[in-house]
């Protein structure tokens, strides 16, 4: 017939694994078009045939099922062939691969009924999953994505489970980790045995999706003085995780960008506004947030329904329920989550009453997502579990980067094309078991994007780690300042390629001259930068221990103040507070850095909020908590040869209570950023300000920060899509890196 069309169609995307086939099959069948469809090393591969084709592109792109998602679709017309009358899934082809796995989801709104329902096949079943829902990332070994590539292998489909993952309408068609209690993983206990030991205030480990976890009732302030006292973490906030959002509001005030993040597929941890005295103060000590989660798993859900004492139905979902349990990564301070069963049985017997296996084994690591809400929108404290490694878009295309990152919270980044990847957070390299992990990470992310790195970033640094072995890879590397790498990764997401100004703030990078830089000024252009400024420097006494004990910045401000005699009078309780004066005074071990992370150590100690840390970033943390409404000092700062002194707001904090202080500080620091930063702009007639660095993570700062330079007309960019602390380095490192070796070989 002369109407008879076909066409050819190529999409590229999240769409292998993500039961994108039996929609396309769908869709053809009920528009009784024939064809074709196959996974190929891109995407897929479709041909449709028939007199009506016009309606299937726009039907497919409303129907996609939820983990689709498409970037790119070509189409052309091809001959018709006339003997066809049926529309086929065809096996997958292999080929050079560029297709992407999708990151870990939360069990689906079907799934989750199955799971309760006394009538399905999978009633109770812990690893219940479809196409729309299960762990991908966490248990894939390679590309393409089926089941002899996932740590699923081992089990073989029962007859049930076969059918259903062989029907093209079944929602488990080709979804790999499909499985039910007669064929599938297991937990070594039972969901009622766990409910009642945590019922009994025990503290239970457990193996989730992503490495083991440690659970126990958040509402029992003796067992979390326990587990605060095994984990030798006195002080560093908890996550807490709850049934609903219902319960949720009566532990945190729930702001609407925080819900959305809240209830979205990649169950973050969600920092919200505590309400005081909800819960044991122990859970977050000393904070005016508190991190919250929804159930991540089906594991989870079922602990809610065994502590509840087993109900029927699934009304009680969605009804309001007292339990509340913190869930934290098991894994020893500074080390990396622990996935292996005797690793876990060696690890966590003194931590952890009981050790709860299961035998569907972890390939990759993924640790639980942090986000906080700052100027109503989410931003990343880590980037993990459920975003880990879904690709962030850079503004044009480079050739193939690994950034390897820095030091603390190190995450690398891999590019493709204008894709870049990532990883889930690792943590600090410096110990073994860190940088083994780093090592697997950076293996396996090259192996499952299939790239060869084209040249290697890494920091200024020469003793980091992750500098170390730049060399090793054999292709060109470039070396990038810490705090360009920082303003360049949210110039990155941004899509910002003119010059701009960046404002980097944060803890430690190094700097020109080696310098130990942490409050910076940057002019970024093609990608080189201009150092414009720094915080005024203050002497570091006693060099790094002065980031975990914040009085010797305090001590360092009041020596700069030429108030010595406070010294004593403020700090002389510490037996090295003698030592710290001579170490001023004579300028030897005392290297001055202009850190913005230390300048919040010394307010915080100076004001007698935090005087010793125990976890990173303890003592602006509780610094932010005592703010409401942040106050402006008059003459407040001096900027100077392009660089900001903050020292005369610092002479008045010495006789302010701790909240007037903390709220002078954070108005004043926001206002002096502000007017450095435009006046560094204007000078430079440039309008882009681009914000990065870990001190960013202060809401109360950023807010500050963000409204006054819009007030000023200035486009200030603030990092969404990674973490502005030195999670998101890698990215910025990749996006320099791979533009210097593009222009190098373009001069050639
Ligand atoms: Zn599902
Ligand atoms: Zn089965
Ligand atoms: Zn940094």
């Amino acid at each position: 017939m002369s109407d008879l069309q076909r066409i050819e169609i190529e999409v590229q995307g999240v769409v292998q694994g993500v039961g994108f086939r039996p929609t396309v099959y769908r869709i053809a069948s009920e528009l009784g078009l024939t064809g074709w469809i196959y996974n190929n090393a891109v995407g897929v591969h479709i041909e449709v045939q028939g007199h009506k084709l016009d309606s299937f592109l726009p039907r497919l792109k409303t129907q996609l099922p939820p983990l689709a998602e498409i970037e790119a679709i070509t189409q052309k017309i091809i001959p018709p062939q006339t003997d066809e009358q049926t529309f086929t899934l065809k096996p997958s082809q292999a080929g050079n691969l560029s297709a992407k796995i999708s990151p870990d989801v939360t069990v689906c709104d079907d799934c989750l009924t199955e799971l309760f329902d006394p009538a399905s096949r999978y009633y109770l079943y812990p690893f219940i999953n479809c196409t729309h829902c299960g762990p991908r990332y966490s248990i894939t070994e390679h590309l393409p994505y089926d089941r002899a590539s996932t740590s699923m292998a081992n089990f073989s489909m029962c007859e049930p489970c076969r059918l259903a993952y062989d029907a093209p309408m079944n929602r488990r068609y080709h979804a790999q980790p499909v499985a039910c209690s007669t064929c599938g993983p297991q937990f070594s206990h039972s969901f009622s045995d766990m409910a009642s030991d945590i019922l009994a205030g025990k503290i239970l480990a457990v193996k989730g999706v992503g490495g083991y976890q440690l659970i126990c009732d958040a509402t029992n302030s003796e067992t979390v003085q326990r587990l605060r006292a095994r984990k030798h973490r006195p002080q560093k906030p908890f996550a807490m995780m709850v049934l609903n959002t219902k319960r949720a509001a009566h532990f945190v005030e729930c702001q609407d960008a925080g819900m959305v993040a809240l209830t979205n597929s990649a169950r973050p941890i969600v920092c919200f506004p505590k309400k005081q005295g909800a819960l044991p103060e122990l859970v977050a000590p000393g904070l005016n947030t508190l991190g919250v989660m929804l159930p991540d798993s089906p594991m989870h859900y079922l602990l809610f329904h065994a502590l509840l004492g087993g109900p029927s139905g699934s009304d009680w979902l969605h009804q309001d329920c007292k339990q509340a349990l913190i869930v934290t990564s098991a894994n020893p301070g500074g080390c990396p989550l622990i996935k292996d069963e005797k690793e876990a049985e060696k690890r966590l017997s003194d931590i952890a009453d009981k050790i709860v296996h299961h035998n569907r084994a972890i390939v990759n690591r993924v640790d639980d997502s942090v986000v906080r809400v700052i100027d109503e929108a989410p931003v990343f404290i880590r980037r993990a579990r459920g975003l880990a490694p879904q690709a962030i878009y850079l503004p044009e295309e480079i050739p193939n980067t690994l950034a390897l990152g820095a030091h603390l919270k190190n995450t690398i980044c891999v590019t493709r094309g204008r894709e870049a990847f990532l990883s889930q957070h690792m943590g600090t390299l410096n110990k073994r078991e860190a940088i083994q992990f780093y090592h697997e990470t950076i293996s396996h992310l090259l192996k499952i994007l299939n790239v060869k790195p084209d040249c290697v970033a890494h920091d200024w640094h020469p003793d980091f780690y992750s500098t170390q072995i730049a060399a090793s890879f054999e292709v060109p590397t470039f070396s990038v300042q810490h705090h360009h790498a920082h303003l360049a990764a949210c110039a990155a997401e941004h899509g910002v390629t003119a010059p701009a100004i960046g404002i980097a703030l944060d803890g430690y990078g190094m700097g020109e001259a080696s310098a130990a830089w942490g409050g910076e000024c940057l002019k970024l252009q093609s990608m080189a930068f201009d150092h414009l400024g720094s915080l005024k420097p203050l002497p570091q006494p006693g060099g790094d221990v002065a980031a975990r004990q914040p009085w010797r910045m305090a001590a360092s401000m009041l020596h700069a103040l030429g108030r010595r005699d406070l010294i004593v009078e403020r700090f002389g309780h510490y037996p090295q507070a003698d030592a710290i004066m001579g170490l001023l005074q004579h300028g030897t071990h005392a290297l001055p850095t202009s850190s913005c992370g230390r300048l919040f150590d010394a307010a915080s100690a100076l004001l007698g909020v935090c005087e010793q840390s125990t976890y990173e970033g303890e003592a602006a943390m509780k610094l932010e908590a005592l703010v409401t409404a942040p106050q402006i000092a008059t003459n407040g700062w001096i900027i100077e040869h392009g660089n900001l002194n903050l020292q005369p707001l610092f002479e008045r904090l010495i006789d302010c209570d701790p909240v007037s202080g903390a709220e002078l500080f954070h108005g004043t620091l926001a206002a002096a950023l502000v007017q450095w930063s435009t006046q560094h702009a204007q000078a430079t007639g440039i309008s882009h300000i681009l914000l990065g660095g870990g001190c960013l993570l202060n809401q109360m700062l950023s807010e500050q920060m963000l409204t006054q330079l819009k007030r000023q007309a200035f486009t200030a960019y603030y990092p969404r899509l990674a973490p502005p602390n030195d999670g998101g380095i890698s990215l910025g490192q990749a996006w320099i890196a791979g533009n210097q070796l593009m222009r190098s070989t373009s001069c050639v």
